[in-house]
């Protein structure tokens, strides 16, 4: 609701001060003047607050489960680079080590090789749990952070959380000033309104029926779990076929390559 100042006419703001024993008041950035909320009012005022305080919290441990998501995110590259690294080195040795025992002894192979499938299939899990992990979070979380489309054309975007207007920005998010939700900003909003208001209508039916649930949150994370463990099951597999291809092929090359080695010389 604008609030005119007394003095100017200009729009005042909301502030927090001592006031006598109210500790709201209003303020002019024009002509800086200030006066105290009446007391009702204030009251109103503390009331709302703590009403969108409330819902903050809510949202915040509905959202808990994102923030395992924001530390895979941030921790993703530094983790790549180790899993690299040491997968790399550990290949190298493996190498080494088994061109070292194959004419020795070419079943040993491997037992040599083995260690190293292990690792494969890790940084494998890793990288799958990853992909999943996004997909995830593209599929079941986006569409939650998005802000609310406007309720006719021309009128504000709305935020997701309060329903508050957010102001005109052009980025890619924008914080909600009355209730601190970050919310999303795409061109969906635009471009898919009509259905997105009944997306909306939907949720609210939903929630009132309690059939909705927040579990879409915990997608990402699920889904890195999942998609890591087949990720590493597949790459195992796949590794240990590999291995015994190449020790069957050791095993019956050695016999092929070995008489005239040692014939040789
Ligand atoms: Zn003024
Ligand atoms: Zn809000």
């Amino acid at each position: 609701m604008p609030m005119p100042c007394a003095n100017c006419g200009a729009p005042t703001q909301l502030v927090s001060g001592p006031y006598l024993n109210s500790s709201l008041g209003l303020y002019c950035g024009y002509c800086r003047r200030s006066e105290p909320l009446p007391p009702d009012a204030a009251e109103r005022v503390r009331y709302l607050q703590w009403r969108l305080m409330q819902l903050g919290q809510a949202r915040e441990n509905d959202e808990a489960p994102l923030r395992t998501v924001a530390r895979l995110k941030r921790a993703w590259v530094p983790v790549l680079v180790v899993f690299f690294a040491s997968t790399v080195l550990q290949i190298s040795q493996t190498l080494s080590t088994v061109q070292a025992v194959q004419k020795a002894a070419p079943q040993a192979v491997h037992d040599v090789a083995f260690p190293m499938a292990i690792g494969l299939s890790m940084f494998a899990g890793y990288l799958f749990g990853y992909v999943g992990m996004l997909r995830g979070y593209r599929r079941a979380v986006k569409p939650l952070l998005r802000a609310r489309p406007p309720m006719a054309a021309g009128l504000a975007i709305r935020c997701r959380s309060c329903g508050g207007d957010l102001p005109n920005v052009n980025a890619p998010e924008v914080v909600c000033r009355y209730c601190g939700a970050p919310n999303q900003l795409d061109k969906e909003l635009t471009t898919r309104t009509g259905e997105l208001l009944q997306a909306e209508i939907s949720a609210y039916q939903a929630r009132a029926a309690k059939v909705y649930s927040h579990d879409a949150f915990r997608a990402p994370t699920k889904a890195f779990y999942r998609w890591g463990a087949a990720g590493a099951v597949v790459a195992l597999v796949v590794c240990v076929a590999a291995i015994q291809l190449v020790v069957a092929a050791l095993g019956g090359g050695g016999d092929v390559h070995s008489p005239p080695r040692s014939a040789g010389p």
